[in-house]
């Protein structure tokens, strides 16, 4: 069968000729497969009646209509649609104690609906969506799995759910005060204890208002934690936050599943993979249907995303598989170098910043790895000449494009008046266009105002224009936040080309391991006291900056034997202590 999606608000009847209706071979034979209500009502489209064409898909000028064809099978597992002509979402995971059960899948395929439906704020509708409140359909329609009592128990008040949102950013939003108060105001005699495990001492007396995203985070993730509940589900716990903080979390969330019903949806996956015990997939058509798989073990479900295939479901989610290649673990042999530094100091009033001497070569891209506030944009802004050190020198003065952590869209107009205004003729460049802006997806942003951009779209956006500036280095500071674990891989290769075409240097800051290691030739290594004292040591080739990186943490890494992926060990597993005793805590 056929599923149309109308996008709601790309859908304009007054502006438009009702090219949908129009064009569409059913209803010029006659039938009513697209009608408009009244002229300028959006149209309603009727799926029984659609061959799947795709006209109306390519004649609406706004882009607004989707037609997707699924396995009629499917239809009759449905769980949640929106509306009329809107999203809908197939099956549900299977939530238990003891566990941490994880969703991975791309963005716009259901996750944070189905982490409403478990948390009790939207209830299934099961595709009769003028239906609002059926929780006796819902309990009886899962009676014969766990789901049942877990609805049960949910709709009844005998266990409680308390979910962590995405959107951490929009909380000084709702809530004001310092955070201590905010805190306070939450307390459940756990304060102490949640502060102390989420290292969260130096922001207590803070405003909200002026909290970084990983303080937003820890606060939203220290809220959950101090509520009395039987279910906690977090969406995304680690934006914002560094890999030291990120472990730190995925230890506290996989103890508290000792006890309680926890389920997490990550896009880190080398996070995933430790945190998680079991993966439900998800995959799908973004924005118009999503389909939760039956779990799978962490790392089959992670290998299974990165080949592209499931094969249990026999559905590719990807044209290409993701691959990871044990890098020679020496530096690239590129001769020429398009700048080198001395040991740089810069003192500010309570900062202070040291850099090791080093340099960049042509076509190269440095990983930086580190945590947060150790000086990496002084020390980016050093090198272009913005800032100069109070000792040692710079070599070559470089044009910089800069992608910063924090993307404020302060623009007033479209996404296309955004790159048509800052891009002028380049916008006809068929490299811009067949290696940025198509794998980026942005021309189907094109139409939205900047303004209303959700966090992926403008990093997408934003990484775009970048990219596609002129300049001798590309410095992307966290090129990963808000993207699904697919586009932060394909970000990865974007990248790559461009470097690689245009010859061309990158210096890519993350805190995604997978990422880093899918991207990075060399790594420079930031060390210190967060707003205090930094320290930066390299570019580095790889082995010895994941040694430095990770000696620093006390964690290391196996490789996959199938994928070659990284992944995390055990702490005080018997490899651990074996990569420890050889130093090798990457490269074992
Ligand atoms: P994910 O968390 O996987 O990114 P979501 O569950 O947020 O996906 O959204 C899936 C789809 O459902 C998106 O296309 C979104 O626009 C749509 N959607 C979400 N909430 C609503 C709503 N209240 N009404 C209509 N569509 C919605
Ligand atoms: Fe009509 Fe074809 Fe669109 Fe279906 S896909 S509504 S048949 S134009």
């Amino acid at each position: 069968m056929h599923i149309a999606i109308l996008d709601k608000d790309k859908c304009h009847p007054k502006r438009c000729n009702h090219e949908c209706q129009y064009y569409c071979p059913p209803v010029r034979n006659g039938t009513k497969t697209i009608e408009f209500p009244d002229a300028n009502a959006q149209p309603v489209i009727t799926e029984s009646l659609c061959i799947g064409c795709g006209i109306c898909v390519r004649r609406c000028p706004f882009n607004a209509i989707k037609i997707v064809s699924i396995p009629d099978e499917l239809n009759k597992n449905i769980v949640h649609q929106y509306g009329l002509d809107s999203f809908r979402l197939y099956s549900l995971p299977s939530l238990s104690a003891g566990r941490v059960t994880a969703l991975l899948g791309q963005n716009a395929l259901g996750k944070t609906t189905t982490m409403n439906i478990l948390s009790g704020i939207l209830i299934p509708n099961f595709g009769n969506y003028n239906v609002k409140d059926n929780r006796d359909e819902v309990i009886s329609r899962f009676s014969k799995s766990v789901m049942g009592q877990y609805f049960k128990d949910l709709y009844n008040g005998n266990k409680k759910a308390v979910l962590k949102n995405q959107y951490v950013d929009l909380i000084p939003r709702v809530v004001s005060g310092t955070v201590i108060d905010i805190l306070k105001n939450n307390d459940n005699g756990n304060l102490d204890f949640v502060v102390s495990e989420l290292s969260m001492e130096s922001s207590l007396h803070r405003d909200i208002r002026d909290l970084s995203g990983g303080e937003l985070q820890k606060l939203a993730i220290a809220m959950a934690l101090m509520k009395d509940a039987d279910i906690y589900l977090f969406d995304e716990p680690s934006s914002y936050l560094d890999i030291n903080e990120r472990i730190r979390i995925s230890e506290i969330i996989r103890k508290l599943a000792e006890t309680k019903i926890v389920m997490v949806v990550e896009h880190d996956l080398a996070l995933l993979d430790k945190i998680a015990d079991q993966i439900n997939l998800v995959y799908g058509s973004p924005g118009a249907y999503g389909v939760i798989t039956k779990e799978k073990s962490t790392n089959k479900a992670i290998n299974a995303f990165l080949s592209g295939y499931l094969r249990e479901e026999n559905v590719r989610i990807r044209p290409t598989s993701i691959d990871f290649n044990v890098k020679s673990s020496k530096r690239t042999t590129v001769t020429t170098k398009i700048t080198s530094w001395t040991n740089l100091e810069k003192k500010f009033e309570n900062f202070e910043l040291h850099v090791g001497s080093g340099y960049i070569n042509k076509e190269e891209i440095i990983g930086v790895l580190g945590q947060n506030a150790l000086g990496k944009t002084t020390f980016i802004k050093m090198l272009s000449g913005t800032i100069k050190p109070d000792s040692g020198q710079v070599e070559n003065q470089l044009r910089v494009a800069y992608k910063p952590q924090y993307i404020s869209p302060d623009f007033d107009g479209t996404v296309y008046e955004l790159f048509s205004t800052t891009m002028k003729e380049k916008m006809e460049d068929q490299f811009i266009k067949n290696e940025i802006i198509g794998p980026l997806d942005v021309e189907e942003l094109y139409d939205k105002n900047v303004n209303d951009l959700s966090g992926g779209e403008l990093q997408r956006t934003s990484v775009a224009l970048t990219l596609s500036t002129d300049a001798d280095i590309y410095l992307i500071d966290e090129p990963s936040a808000h993207l699904d674990s697919a586009y932060r891989m394909n970000v990865a290769k974007i990248i790559r080309r461009v470097m690689e075409n245009n010859k061309k240097s990158a210096i890519v800051v993350d805190h995604d391991i997978y990422l880093i290691d899918l991207i990075s030739d060399a790594l420079i290594v930031f060390t210190g006291q967060q707003g205090i004292k930094g320290c930066s040591k390299g570019p580095m080739d790889m082995r010895t900056g994941m040694n430095e990186f990770l000696k620093g943490l006390g964690i290391t890494f196996r490789r996959d034997e199938l994928t070659k992926r990284p992944r995390i060990n055990k702490l005080n597993s018997a490899l651990d202590r074996e990569q420890k005793l050889k130093g090798e805590y990457y490269y074992s």
